[in-house]
């Protein structure tokens, strides 16, 4: 069989993708080269279907394995814009935020603040002010000044805030170190090995207007093998037992975080939606095991995935433009996108998958560096991408885009962000309208003594 631009046996075992009578590769049901007519390139494609499948079977699972004791909490940071929030809205879930930035874009977007959860290593005094203001459901404390901030805020409100604690369970997760948060030395959470998170838990619980629910944990992203996360969750049982033996401290509820692993390239996984729910079935029965074995209750569950919701539903579509081959060395192809709309290469070495997106079931019969417009030389999508041969106005589309693409591009060398799009039934609609020229000059002022 001749070798197309990926492994479309793979791609055809989801409803997302497909390759349409006329080549062209569709998302949706929406053919890419008809909305790269319609909304031009760069564009950022999401599938709506992906995401509320995602939604559902999270939500599902803690509705029947778990007796509806939980909440899936979508993470934002993945892809934070306002319609996101509706559809979370919609599928009856939580989100948790970030920052003052993504709590005000979930609540301008309608979303009840009591079921945010707010996150951050460093929440500045005026998040914590606004997260208070706004009466969202959760704070998650990562500091001890943190701590100090919320009870002066809340006692300032005559109101108790409720929170959890981010611990650091010590379990390594095989992944990218620098996508790792909850090995020893980390900037997140409080270590149970050293006896920090028990001394934040006597003082939280020594704060009139906090309410200590338990804990938060997340030990790192695009994770794949279930015994990490399992690994986790036991460590996490075995400091709550340890809280309640001591002191007397039985906790109500535990955040499990997020990190499940998706596919981008050929050495990924591929894990189905029913996959994904195996994932959060063997957690829940960890807790189920673990509570009967230590004598404690069932927390209510607390679940953040944010990659596994968005990242394969969204794809990006690019323009070629500029292609220079280097004899003996390596061909680039370059796009009209790059590192400003999405940095993982130049950040992680993140591995992607193109495909020439208008002859998508042509034979891919070259090996090519796909290259951004930015001027640094590791503005890349990557390297030894499998492409046909590519023509200057061909349509590449990269897959795998929906998490930490939008939410980390930049305007750099003033570049403009591009524009996303939200596919229904092969219906394409803005969900993010595209940046003008105006818009970079917005902000800018000059002087009044240099004019
Ligand atoms: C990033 C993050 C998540 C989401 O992680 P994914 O890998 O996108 O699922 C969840 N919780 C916290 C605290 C995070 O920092």
């Amino acid at each position: 069989m001749a070798k197309t631009c990926y492994n479309l046996d793979m791609i055809h075992t989801r409803d997302t993708l497909k390759i349409n009578a006329k080549g062209h590769l569709e998302i949706g049901g929406a053919d890419c080269v008809e909305l790269a007519g319609q909304f031009g390139t760069p564009l950022y494609v999401f599938d709506e279907a992906y995401i509320r499948n995602m939604m559902a079977i999270y939500r599902d699972t803690i509705r029947n394995e778990y007796g509806g004791n939980g909440l899936v909490l979508y993470a934002s940071k993945a892809f934070s814009c306002e319609a996101i929030y509706a559809i979370a809205r919609q599928e009856a879930i939580g989100v948790d935020v970030v920052s003052g930035g993504e709590l005000y874009t979930a609540l301008s977007a309608g979303f009840p603040a009591e079921y945010i959860t707010m996150h951050g290593n460093n929440k500045l005094p005026g998040e914590i002010r606004e997260a208070l203001d706004a009466k969202i459901g959760m704070i998650v404390v990562d500091s001890r000044s943190e701590a100090d901030l919320i009870e002066e805020e809340a006692a300032a409100r005559g109101m108790v805030q409720d929170v959890l604690i981010r611990i650091n369970p010590g379990v390594e997760a095989h992944t990218h170190a620098y996508v790792q948060t909850a090995t020893p030395d980390s900037k997140f959470g409080f270590s149970v090995a050293n006896g920090a998170a028990e001394e934040m838990t006597a003082y939280v619980l020594s704060k009139p207007h906090l309410k200590l629910h338990g804990y938060h944990c997340h030990i790192g992203s695009q994770i794949f093998e279930k015994q990490s996360f399992v690994l986790a969750v036991q460590k996490n049982l075995a400091f709550m037992a340890q809280m309640k033996e001591k002191l007397g401290f039985e906790a109500d509820a535990l955040n499990l975080g997020g990190g499940f692993g998706i596919w981008y390239a050929e050495g990924d996984a591929m894990i189905d939606v029913e996959g994904y729910a195996d994932y959060l079935r063997a957690l829940l029965s960890t807790i189920k095991e673990g509570c009967r074995a230590y004598g404690l209750r069932l927390p209510f569950v607390y679940l953040e995935p944010g990659r596994s919701i968005v990242g394969e539903a969204g794809i990006t579509l690019y323009t070629v433009g500029a292609i220079k081959e280097i004899p003996g060395i390596r061909k680039y192809v370059a796009i009209d996108g790059g590192m400003f709309d999405n940095p993982r290469y130049a950040l992680y070495q993140s591995k992607y998958t193109a495909v020439l997106a208008n002859r998508a079931a042509e034979e891919a019969t070259e090996l090519v560096s796909i290259a951004g417009k930015c001027c640094e030389s590791g503005d890349l999508i990557g390297v030894d991408f499998n492409l046909p041969k590519a023509r200057r106005g061909d349509l590449i589309a990269v897959l795998s885009t929906g998490a930490y693409n939008y939410s980390m591009a930049s305007n750099y060398n003033r570049n403009l962000i591009p524009p996303a799009v939200l596919v229904r039934d092969g219906k394409a609609e803005y969900i993010v309208r595209p940046q003008s020229y105006a818009d970079l000059v917005r902000n800018d002022v000059i002087p009044q003594r240099l004019k």
